[in-house]
């Protein structure tokens, strides 16, 4: 029935945003992850942190940190495939992209536009206007390992604050340290 079809959405939806859900995320990747094994077609992910977000809450106040997440999302979904990539809030100020049939090159470009796209978008509250960044962690899907994957896109992230915020780390998840 229709409420039934109604809630199941909801329970996979952001309401912030509207994006996906964490949880509908990890759900996409599991089967992408599959697929990617079985194909052997390239797939990626990228995980997104807003730089300093604590400061935008601070200084403009919450409601307005809500704000730059609902249009972070409009970003994020204006920037990816409709029906083959997934967008997704990953939590609190995080988001995630699932992007299959691309490389860790593709992903990269993908992570590039929506940092450039951030960064010129101007923010207002309080008749003052403010911009914000975002931080990048990259990996590309190898063998099919999802979880792993995932581990090496949130270190890419963590390299990404700590090298200097606003910018992005690429790796594919190959196994290899770097
Ligand atoms: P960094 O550059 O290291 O990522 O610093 P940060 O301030 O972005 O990171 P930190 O994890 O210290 O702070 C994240 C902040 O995001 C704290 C939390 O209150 C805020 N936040 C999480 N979810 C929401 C939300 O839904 N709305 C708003 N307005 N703020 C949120
Ligand atoms: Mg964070
Ligand atoms: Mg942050």
């Amino acid at each position: 029935p229709r409420h039934r079809r109604q809630l199941e959405t909801l329970v996979r939806t952001d309401m912030l945003t509207g994006l996906p859900n964490r949880r509908e995320f990890l759900s996409r990747l599991e089967r992408e992850a599959h697929r990617q094994q079985r194909s052997g077609r390239p797939l990626s992910l990228v995980m997104i942190d807003v730089d300093h977000f604590k400061r935008v809450n601070d200084v403009w106040g919450h409601q307005a940190g809500d704000e730059v997440l609902a249009r972070i999302g409009q970003i994020l979904q204006a920037l990816t495939r409709e029906q083959i990539d997934v967008a997704a809030r990953y939590g609190g100020e995080e988001f995630v992209l699932l992007l299959p049939e691309t490389d860790l090159q593709g992903a990269v470009l993908v992570a590039e536009k929506t940092s450039a796209r951030l960064r010129e978008q101007e923010f207002e509250s309080q008749g003052a206007r403010f911009r914000v960044t975002q931080s990048v962690g990259v990996a590309e899907v190898v063998g099919g390992q999802a979880q792993w994957a995932l581990q090496v896109a949130d270190r890419n992230l963590y390299r990404a604050k700590r090298e200097g915020r606003d910018r992005i780390v690429a790796s594919v998840a190959n196994g290899q340290t770097t």
